[in-house]
């Protein structure tokens, strides 16, 4: 018989596979149930339209990952076992309606052209923003990445306080809080700048009047212009299938179409879990569950902290996002043909609209103008489509999980089973303003809706790509809950990571990472 093992995973979503990772490297033996039939979560590659036609079933971008902490300590035994990237130097642009675009390039200069030709005071803002990058970055960084406990974010104040004095460390604090546009209407006059990056905020829940939302599309539009973006050679699976192998190299083991349904403890002490089958699995560290905060709560039942369970209970999630997936004969022809060769071309043409969209979607209506993101890997990786050929990654933002009507008054359908055909065609229609002929040009298309996300990875609640509402109530010391940011739970030895869990959503393993380094001392 195998003999105990120290971690037992509950899903095999990248951070369970980071923190697994990390601790298979410290001599710890671990064991992963996902309940899907394979590993990934939401990083993960198939061909979902035609044969040969590679898509990301969700997450397409690796640049966190690509960045991350996770990355920098593992990345040789990483590439070892098939990691690969493909980075471009031409990470995203915006197409309006107008017929003009702003492109973010892998080049400060040509960057800086492209924003001097909308206005050249933001030009020379954007010069500035763009020198003081590296030190900036460092410092909002040091936030993002730190462990929320009280130890840490003390030192932390400390450091930052000792870095940036007490005006530079208020400035910070201001910054953290800030709206999209509350920081785009104070740093630049081009009502297509601000378009630009105020869409990057539209990747989580960030819409341009969300307080906190400021510093990702800062971190984006500068990141973007600084690094480029990394996708995965051959599929954004790459990442996370390497992680599979490096697991399963030093001795863990994966199992798939394994639902874990409950997790056992004793006198507030977790020992293992049961799965759906009935079968009985002990750990003797640590049961972690990467799984969404009200499933946590269902799996433990009652933990004897109500006040945990009610935070868990009433976690609040994001809008839902619908992906539509293309299997195409040629790049879409946009109305500026520059646009072909970046990663995501941003359909999301001002501000007001995206606000617009957004409430629409909280108010449970299928907006009248999504936010359109259009992914374009195989400009940066042609391995992923038939020679010649190419796919598109259609983002739909922001769509709800449960549909109460249409914004325009269009789609009587309130069931996503039957609003799915006629969404998408809206989606597509935007698209056509932008590309005329893409429609004819698509050879396969595979629609996902939001209860298709959430069916295939309960995490993905009503859609919600991030797993969570990143607003300053749910984000920082707030997530899930104060008290248990770090990935502790009322129970010992039962850790919740995750997106859910600070530093929230992404694929930077920020969560997994953490709790590795807590769990292991190092
Ligand atoms: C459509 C979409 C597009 C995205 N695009 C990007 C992008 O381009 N770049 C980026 O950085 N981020 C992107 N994200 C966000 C990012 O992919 C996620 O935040 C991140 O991958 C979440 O990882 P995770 O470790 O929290 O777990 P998840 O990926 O959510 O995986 C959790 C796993 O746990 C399993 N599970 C749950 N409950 C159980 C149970 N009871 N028993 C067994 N298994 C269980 C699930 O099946 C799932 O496999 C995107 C997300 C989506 C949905």
């Amino acid at each position: 018989m195998d003999a105990e093992p120290d971690a037992i995973f509950i899903g095999a979503g990248h951070n369970s596979l980071a923190c697994a990772c990390h601790l298979a490297t410290r001599g710890w033996k671990v064991v992963i149930y996902e309940q899907n039939a394979e590993p990934g979560g939401a990083v993960k590659t198939g061909e979902y339209t035609l044969p040969g036609f590679r898509h990301d079933w969700a997450a397409m971008n690796l640049s966190l990952f690509a960045g991350s902490s996770f990355y920098s300590i593992h990345a040789e035994e990483l590439i070892q076992h098939g990691l690969g990237f493909a980075p471009t130097e031409s990470p995203f642009a915006s197409v309006f309606p107008d017929g003009r675009w702003l492109g973010v390039s892998n080049d400060a200069a040509l960057t800086t052209a492209r924003v001097r030709g909308f206005s050249v005071t933001d030009a020379e803002t954007w010069a500035e923003l763009t020198a003081d990058f590296p030190n900036r970055a460092k410092t909002i960084l040091n936030v993002l990445e730190a462990p929320m406990n009280l130890i840490a974010i003390t030192s932390l104040c400390w450091k930052t306080w000792r870095k940036v004095g007490t005006a530079g460390a208020l400035g910070l604090a201001q910054f953290l809080m800030m709206s999209p546009r509350a920081w785009l209407d104070k740093t630049f006059e081009s009502d297509h700048v601000k378009a630009t990056l105020a869409a990057w905020g539209m990747h989580l829940d960030f819409a341009p009047d969300i307080a906190g939302g400021a510093v990702f599309p800062y971190l984006e539009g500068m990141a973007g212009q600084a690094f480029g973006m990394m996708l995965g050679r051959g599929g954004a699976a790459t990442m996370t299938n390497a992680m599979v192998k490096m697991i399963e190299a030093r001795g863990g083991t994966i199992h798939c179409n394994a639902t874990v349904a409950e997790i056992e403890h004793v006198e507030g002490r977790a020992i293992g879990i049961t799965l759906a089958d009935g079968t009985v699995v002990r750990a003797s560290k640590a049961v972690i569950a990467n799984v969404a905060p009200s499933a946590l709560v269902r799996l433990t039942g009652d933990t004897g902290d109500k006040r945990h369970t009610q935070a868990m209970q009433k976690f609040q999630h994001a809008p839902g996002t619908m992906m539509i997936h293309l299997a195409m004969d040629a790049l879409p022809d946009w109305i500026a043909p520059e646009l072909k060769c970046f990663a995501y071309v941003h359909m999301a043409p001002s501000m007001d609209q995206m606000a617009r969209t957004y409430a629409q979607a909280k108010a449970g209506l299928l907006p009248d103008e999504p936010v359109i993101i259009c992914g374009q890997p195989t400009v940066v990786d042609p391995s992923r489509a038939p020679k010649g050929k190419h796919v598109l990654w259609l983002q739909v933002r922001m769509a709800p999980g449960q549909i109460k009507g249409d914004a325009k008054g269009e789609i009587i359908a309130t069931d996503w089973a039957e609003a799915s055909e006629p969404f998408a065609n809206r989606a597509l229609d935007i698209l056509e303003r932008y590309a005329p002929g893409t429609r004819a040009k698509i050879l396969g298309q595979h629609i996902v809706t939001p209860i298709m996300l959430e069916t295939d990875n309960p995490n993905l609640v009503g859609g919600d790509q991030v797993c969570g509402s990143h607003h300053l109530h749910q984000h920082f010391m707030n997530r899930p809950a104060h008290g248990y940011a770090d990935g502790t739970t009322p129970i010992k030895n039962l850790y919740h990571t995750g997106a859910a869990v600070w530093p929230g959503g992404g694929t930077g393993a920020g969560p997994g990472t953490l709790l590795a380094k807590k769990l292991a001392g190092n």
